[in-house]
């Protein structure tokens, strides 16, 4: 997986509902050598406050609404969407980022953003991969361990909601076991990597 494709990456985008154990697969995926050396995972802003272990800088650049919004207007982002009460968008910077290292850039975003992109994105140059907890019991009991009941019950409904798209993507994972989840998507990234440029 050592092939240089300086200029012509793609982007890989990643969706699926809060809970659905997206952070901790790629969290996870990215301490893999071989994953690390191919792919960069694109970090985004938000104006969401910072959850308890989150990190600046690591796991987003946490700004407020009015920082987010200037952004916008010195069109910074590639894609941005507001979710639920909160703003979220990806930095162009991270192309310019994954082409001058020839790396394919992983973004974590959600579905609206994920469907923005697909249309304006160029067919082969986008992979889009959902990432499903195995029932809405587990992904309600996933939610509920991370507190707070009025967020837990809109992000339900957004799951529901997010779900329906599943069938647009291309690639889709059910994270019932992280070990499983993680040989999954793997298989997708390297078998993306190995993929001939049409
Ligand atoms: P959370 O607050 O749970 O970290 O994220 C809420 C949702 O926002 C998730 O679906 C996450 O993937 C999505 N998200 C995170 N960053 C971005 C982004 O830059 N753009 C978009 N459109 N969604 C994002």
């Amino acid at each position: 997986m050592d092939r240089k494709r300086t200029g012509r990456i793609k982007i890989i985008v990643i969706s699926g509902p809060s809970g659905a154990g997206k952070t901790t697969l790629l969290k996870r995926i990215f301490l893999r050598r071989n994953i690390r050396s191919s792919f960069i995972k694109g970090i985004s802003y938000t104006t969401r406050p910072r959850r308890r272990g989150e990190k600046d800088g690591r796991d987003y650049y946490f700004v407020d609404k009015k920082t987010f919004r200037s952004l916008i207007r010195k069109n910074f982002f590639l894609e941005y969407q507001k979710v639920l009460e909160d703003y979220y968008g990806t930095p162009k910077y991270f192309l310019n980022k994954g082409r001058l290292a020839g790396k394919d850039v992983v973004l974590c975003i959600d579905v609206k953003g994920g469907m923005y992109l697909k249309k304006n994105v160029k067919r082969d140059k986008i992979v889009t991969l959902f990432i499903s907890a195995p029932t809405a019991e587990e992904l309600s009991k996933r939610l509920r361990k991370r507190g707070d009941m009025a967020i837990v019950n809109k992000r339900i409904a957004l799951a529901k909601k997010e779900l329906q798209f599943v069938k647009v993507y291309d690639y889709l994972i059910i994270n019932q076991n992280i070990k499983e989840a993680l040989s999954l998507l793997e298989a997708v990234l390297v078998a993306e990597r190995l993929r001939r440029d049409r």
